[in-house]
């Protein structure tokens, strides 16, 4: 039998998300427990797969079942396409499978041409119905003309503006029957003059080019961004919805609404939406004009929003999950549109988490299966300073619809957030309303401030999901884009201007205020705890100084997986002894100035012992290139001149010699050990010594340092610099009459050490993957410089991530996975982490936790997205078996 590739509503459920797309699988749900769902079809995921395999063309099987699918939906119905007498009209609508938000594309009123627009006017002679129908006519050939002929919609913006400029109004609405006739006919002399033919007539050629752009708009460059901040495989491809048509812009009894059960701001259990009387669907996401809010809906329309409440507590109970919902009424008749489990802050999804688990929807293993970790970062977001907020005074106030302080200076276009950014200046987009095509400026920004569109407008939808702050619809804004300048409650804004904008209440300053970091409480703190009693895997982190540490352990760390001893040596009071040392013509003369140094290390580490209160520090010895280390600064080498006894000339040279072609691939890590074995006994005596005083101090506390020799690649390396490190200790602890015990343990960063880990195994007593260094030498990228090119990878769909970033598991992981199978057998003491940036990413954590690492060690502030992600792994793992 032919592969299936198109399901009516009344074929599929909600499980059938991968094959049907999140909207497809929600329409079928609901069409299947009985809500009112206009009955269409979905064309499979699948198909689009097929259609990029198949060179992005549509095969005729695929359409001829498409157009299966358009005759039962005539019957259903009981209209036909291009019927005089009764003319079905519909949407066609994207739909992955992971909900992508204004990503893609959507056509709406399709079926529309010349002889339907004639024969539906003369079956009803109401004037209002006339105004309707060319309001349906002129929006269909603009979506059309933009969405699937990509005439950009400017051209007809600008005939929309021109006409109301004419008729002297200010609104859509406001343009009657015949002004939007005209608008029409306009639209498709602009549509033949952009394309040189003249608008498609045919509804089936209308709707094959209609599919065909909504699988072509997977692969748009918005989309493309969005999924890989999302972690969306490209492999996935989108579903199409092919649905008739019903109205909101029927008349003044009917209207267009998008609402979410509960609010996805703070997540408090009320109803939250907006509904636009009189329009269609996207002029409620665009900001055309401001909404009212849902409870309005209830006075004009009382048994369609009484219909809507019992739809809302029907889909909770059967979702489990707060739902966010687009629907239309068309004479007082309610129609659900689409329903999802709505994109939320990272406050309300912990807000609602928690209240799912008291109203005994859900467990606590599903609640903090729930919540996405990314999300966390933004509750880590800074927020304003209070003492200094308590004294400003807003200038205006919007809506707040993505929580969090930002600061920044105003710009007025994606473009400049992006450059400016790029220059480093911290920016606040300030826009009449956002589009798609702003996402990259969107990014690059502090904070989005919008004149138009409400808490579900684009602006407003998209800040959420990237966890920046927003405020939007400030009606009080007066605005003058072109000459880059803004009036709100009496003062003037220009390009360059502070502003301070508060997502949460939706404040607005004109001045600077500074931001302070948020910490974790309440329901935050009851779901992490949550986490902690599911995960298996232990999250430490990677911190150099006390103040890092302490940050870490408030916010959960279980120890330090690494720490970098070499930042230390930057501080102003060290870096001549270091540079000292480095110039120095003999060991004897190193060692004097490692001696200066070893106080200040030991005092650092004792420190560091002292934040971590008896949880275990992993402390790595010094890894870059000495060449890092030296001045650059004629001031600089003059007094190193003067420190050594030296001519300027002779630390010219000295630092000349220290030049490398590949420093990356140079003279750091271990090798410098093996050159200057001093470093490592300065610093074996600084660690031994603190590990010491701080036991002393805390008998109690379980105190056994980590020495972590890095850039190992042959397990002689290791012996060679371990015996230094271990004669140094051991003479330490004899010394101090203690029995302290301590591990050597080695990073696995290199290729060749993951190759021979049983042979590294002998020496060691833990691995701990550096997958940054991993990750450079594997795939042969220098980590410094590979984001100069990785958008052309990404453009050429050679990677959809930064591997940097997100752990290359099928290569760089499986040389992880070969260094674990090598190296226990061997020595079933050893254990295991990893400390590059990976450690902190969700997947890459996944991964760790199904490889059987014993720890995970991530910079402070992604410590809870490691947490709940370590948890997440576990409980999946524990499903997974049963
Ligand atoms: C690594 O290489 O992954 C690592 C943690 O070390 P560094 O980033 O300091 O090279
Ligand atoms: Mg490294």
């Amino acid at each position: 039998m032919a592969k299936k590739w198109v399901y009516l509503f009344t074929e599929g459920n909600a499980n059938m998300r991968e094959l049907l797309g999140g909207k497809g699988a929600n329409l079928a749900e609901m069409s299947n427990i009985g809500l009112p769902v206009p009955q269409g079809f979905t064309i499979t995921t699948e198909a689009c797969t097929q259609y990029y395999e198949d060179g992005r063309k549509i095969n005729d099987e695929i359409m001829a079942q498409a157009m299966e699918g358009v005759r039962t939906m005539e019957e259903i119905n009981g209209k036909k396409f291009g019927d005089l007498n009764n003319p079905l009209l519909v949407s066609v609508r994207s739909g992955a499978r992971a909900s992508m938000p204004g990503m893609m594309d959507t056509i709406l009123n399709l079926g529309l041409n010349d002889e339907v627009v004639a024969a539906m006017i003369a079956g009803n002679p109401d004037p209002k119905f006339e105004r309707f129908v060319y309001d349906s006519y002129r929006r269909f050939i603009q979506m059309f003309s933009d969405v699937v002929m990509e005439v950009g919609k400017k051209y007809f913006e600008q005939l929309i503006d021109k006409m109301k400029a004419e008729k002297g109004v200010q609104y859509d609405i406001e343009l009657d029957a015949s002004d939007l006739k005209k608008l029409a006919e306009q639209f498709k002399a602009e549509y033949k003059k952009q394309l040189g033919k003249d608008f498609p007539s045919d509804p089936v050629e209308q709707l094959k080019l209609a599919i065909e752009a909504v699988f072509r708009s997977w692969d748009n460059p918005r989309a493309n961004v969005y999924r890989r901040d999302n972690d969306i495989p490209y492999s996935w491809g989108t579903a199409v919805n092919v649905m008739p048509m019903v109205f909101g812009n029927l008349n003044d009894e009917s209207g267009t609404g998008v609402a979410f059960t509960r609010d996805p701001a703070t997540g408090e259990k009320k109803l939250m939406g907006e509904f636009l009387k009189n329009a269609q669907g996207e002029d409620v996401v665009a900001g055309v004009r401001t909404p009212m809010p849902i409870a309005q809906m209830e006075q004009e329309f009382p048994e369609a929003y009484e219909q809507f409440i019992n739809v809302c507590n029907i889909l909770e109970n059967h979702y489990h999950d707060m739902q966010d919902m687009e629907f239309t009424v068309e004479n007082r008749k309610l129609y659900m549109l689409q329903c999802r489990n709505g994109k939320r802050t990272a406050q309300a999804a912990l807000k609602i988490a928690c209240d799912l688990v008291d109203e005994g929807h859900k467990t606590e293993a599903e609640a903090v299966a729930m919540i996405d970790p990314r999300n966390l970062d933004t509750l880590l977001h800074p927020q304003f300073d209070p003492g200094i907020l308590k004294r400003s005074v807003p200038v205006g106030k919007g809506l707040g619809a993505s929580p969090g302080a930002a600061c920044g200076k105003i710009v007025f276009s994606a473009d400049d957030a992006e450059t400016w950014h790029a220059r480093g200046e911290k920016v606040v987009l300030v826009r009449l309303e956002t589009s798609p095509e702003d996402i990259t400026g969107m990014k690059a920004s502090q904070g989005i401030l919008t004149v138009r569109g409400g808490m579900t407008s684009h602006a407003a939808v998209v800040a959420r999901g990237m966890g920046t702050c927003c405020v939007s619809g400030c009606g009080d804004i007066q605005m003058d884009e072109a000459a880059k300048k803004f009036t709100l409650g009496g003062v003037e804004f220009h390009e360059g201007d502070y502003i301070s904008i508060d997502g949460t209440t939706g404040n607005i300053y004109d001045r600077r205020i500074p931001t302070v970091d948020a910490t974790i409480a309440g329901e935050f703190g009851r779901v992490m705890a949550w986490a902690d009693k599911f995960r298996t895997m232990k999250v430490r982190t990677n911190a150099d100084t006390p103040a890092d540490a302490k940050k870490a352990r408030e916010l959960g760390a279980e120890g330090i997986g690494l720490c970098r001893t070499e930042h230390m040596f930057f501080e102003e009071d060290r870096i001549a002894a270091f540079r000292e040392m480095i110039c120095a013509d003999n060991k004897e003369d190193r060692e004097a100035a490692l001696d200066k140094i070893l106080p200040y290390q030991q005092n650092d580490f004792e420190k560091l012992y002292e934040a971590l209160e008896g949880c275990p520090v992993t402390i790595r010895f010094l890894d870059p290139p000495l060449h890092e280390f030296v001045p650059t600064e004629e001031e600089d080498i003059k007094r190193l001149s003067i420190a050594q006894d030296k001519t300027m000339e002779e630390i010219r040279q000295i630092i000349a010699s220290l030049h490398e072609f590949n420093p990356m691939m140079g003279h750091r890590g271990c090798r410098l050990s093996v050159t200057f074995p001093e470093i490592a006994k300065m610093q074996t005596k600084a660690v031994i010594r603190a590990a010491i005083n701080v036991k002393k101090k805390h008998p109690d506390w379980n105190i056994e340092p980590e020495i972590m020799i890095p850039l190992i690649g042959d397990v002689k390396e290791l012996k060679y610099v371990k015996q230094f490190v271990v004669d140094t200790a051991d003479a330490e602890i004899e010394a101090a009459g203690s029995d302290m015990k301590y591990q050597v343990g080695t990073m696995i960063e290199i290729p060749r050490a993951a190759l021979t880990a049983d042979q590294i195994a002998t020496e060691a007593d833990f691995f701990c993957f550096g997958t940054n260094d991993l990750t450079q030498m594997t795939y042969g990228f220098s980590r410094d410089d590979a984001g100069k090119f990785l958008n052309d990878y990404y453009n050429a769909k050679i990677f959809e991530n930064d591997p940097f970033a997100k752990l290359d598991q099928s290569g760089v992981g499986k040389l992880m996975e070969f260094s674990i199978s090598l190296g226990k057998p061997v020595n079933p003491k050893l254990h295991f982490g990893i400390c590059g940036e990976h450690g902190g990413d969700p997947s890459s954590v996944e991964f760790c936790n199904k490889i059987g690492l014993d720890y995970v060690s991530c910079s402070p502030f992604r410590v809870p997205i490691a947490r709940l992600a370590a948890a997440q792994a576990a409980i999946a793992q524990a499903k997974e078996q049963g």
